[in-house]
């Protein structure tokens, strides 16, 4: 081993050797060196594990090549396009909501050029960057006011600190939530420098319940959408209109925390437990706040919307300053909103509404036509299953809507190493595997899609 280890040869003595020259005219002295470093260290650990026993030939064409393959792939983005192929239409770790390309084209025009961001062009003074979209907010839902911040998760934490710091919250013991990556009511409104007082059970809480609970130290009744899990059998809570009058008969505050936030009924397609935003602004609730980039199918945001003197207080406070939306977000919400109004049919134009609503037939025809394809370049078992797909993002957790998958098996590979590999294609497939097999949902793919995934099980028989 010690030999092995000493006959390592140095990365400057590599790289003045012949046969790295054309390396380095076709790519950069200092690539080829990152790339001759990785490769040594990698070497040394490999010895030092006793995985070898003997040194690749440095001067051959394939030790070249393995480097102009390191090189190349350092190059490549590493946040990158994937396909998701998991049925879940809103995937946290696949980035969310796909944006409708209006507005893509809104994020590359705010961008590529300066814009009155924050400039009243009417009066040439400053003006506020929540005015581009805080009427198209409010004629969506019905709100008096909106504000715009960075997520949800700092909206319900600036909604907290700027009402309730130094003063009670009443929250049900059945909805104090966590969701992922460490977003936990009880933990939030701490942070918020609030005080949770938690009421009812987990199971039932009623009106009585919040009522008792309010005492002169009370600001806030919060309730929460529980996203990812639902109560079941024995359940009672309070309706919204009965919270608004105990809140406004004590003066206090009606907060809500939809989560997803959805702007359009989606009880038309079977999905009747998601609360659309205008209808709980209605019943009574003060402020609501809701994601971008779950249900409404924008980019990454947080909307409070409700009451004009709240929503006022919050814009002034310091925090919400340090959450405020970026531009780009900002455009593509914009453009994601106006998709919801005339001429536009949110249903066809907003690519998460669209792959909800997407009829089963087409669906069926997608997979058969992916199936088709696999099978005519050569896969010998290639199914088409019937498949439940997601909505995700926190809504509707226990709603599947109907789907259909492609399931297949490669003789000699497992389905875990066909799904590494598959995660390893350019772009990667992300897909799931049941009863071992590799299974592929299509409701979450676009026809082209359908072609890069034939591409990428091309290219793993190519390698
Ligand atoms: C998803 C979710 C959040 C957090 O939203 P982000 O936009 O990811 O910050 C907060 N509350 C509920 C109920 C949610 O479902």
């Amino acid at each position: 081993m010690n030999t092995l280890l000493r006959q390592l040869p140095q990365v400057d003595a590599l790289l003045g050797a012949a046969g790295m020259a054309s390396l380095v005219s076709a790519y950069s002295r200092q690539e080829v060196a990152a790339a001759l470093r990785a490769a040594l260290e990698a070497l040394r650990r490999d010895v030092k594990a006793g995985h070898l026993t003997q040194l690749p030939d440095f001067e051959a064409d394939a030790f070249a090549e393995s480097l102009a393959g390191t090189i190349d792939a350092a190059r490549r983005p590493n946040l990158r396009p994937a396909i998701n192929a998991t049925g879940i239409i809103i995937h946290t770790n696949l980035g969310r909501a796909r944006l409708a390309p209006e507005a893509l084209a809104a994020v590359q025009a705010a961008g590529a050029d300066h814009s009155n961001l924050e400039l009243d062009l009417d009066t040439g003074r400053r003006g506020s960057r929540y005015a581009h979209v805080e009427h198209l907010i409010c004629e969506l839902t019905g709100a008096e006011a909106a504000l715009v911040v960075n997520n949800c998760a700092a909206a319900v934490l600036l909604s907290l600190m700027a009402t309730a710091q130094g003063r009670k919250v009443v929250a049900s013991r059945g909805e104090l939530i966590e969701i992922g990556g460490a977003f936990r009511l009880p933990d939030v409104i701490q942070q918020s420098g609030a005080i949770l007082k938690e009421v009812g059970a987990t199971n039932k809480t009623r009106v009585k319940d919040y009522e008792e609970a309010i005492d002169p130290e009370t600001a806030v009744l919060l309730k929460s959408h529980t996203s990812n899990y639902q109560i079941v059998g024995f359940t009672h809570a309070p309706r919204r209109e009965d919270l608004a009058a105990l809140a406004r008969a004590s003066g206090t505050i009606l907060m809500e925390d939809l989560g997803s936030g959805v702007l359009v009924d989606l009880s038309p397609y079977g999905l009747t437990d998601e609360p659309v935003v205008s209808a709980v602004l209605k019943s009574g609730v003060d402020i609501v706040m809701f994601s971008g980039d779950k249900l409404l199918g924008g980019p990454q945001c947080g909307i409070i919307a409700g009451r004009a003197d709240i929503i006022r207080h919050l814009k002034t406070h310091p925090f919400c300053r340090a959450v405020r939306i970026d531009k780009l977000s900002l455009a593509a919400l914009e453009a994601t909103l106006r998709l919801y109004r005339a001429p536009h049919d949110p249903f066809r134009s907003v690519p998460v509404l669209r792959a909800i609503v997407q009829p089963l037939e087409a669906v069926r025809a997608r997979a058969g036509r992916l199936a088709a394809a696999l099978t005519a370049s050569g896969l010998d078992d290639v199914t088409i299953v019937p498949s439940e797909a997601f909505v995700g993002g926190g809504s509707l957790p226990q709603r599947h809507l109907k789907s259909y998958a492609v399931s297949v098996v490669l003789p000699h590979q497992t389905p875990d190493a066909l799904a590494a590999a598959l995660r390893k294609a350019r772009p990667p497939v992300i897909g799931m595997i049941r009863e071992g097999r590799f299974v592929m949902d299509v409701r979450t793919l676009t026809d082209d899609e359908v072609t890069c995934v034939v591409g990428a099980f091309a290219g793993l028989r190519s390698r």
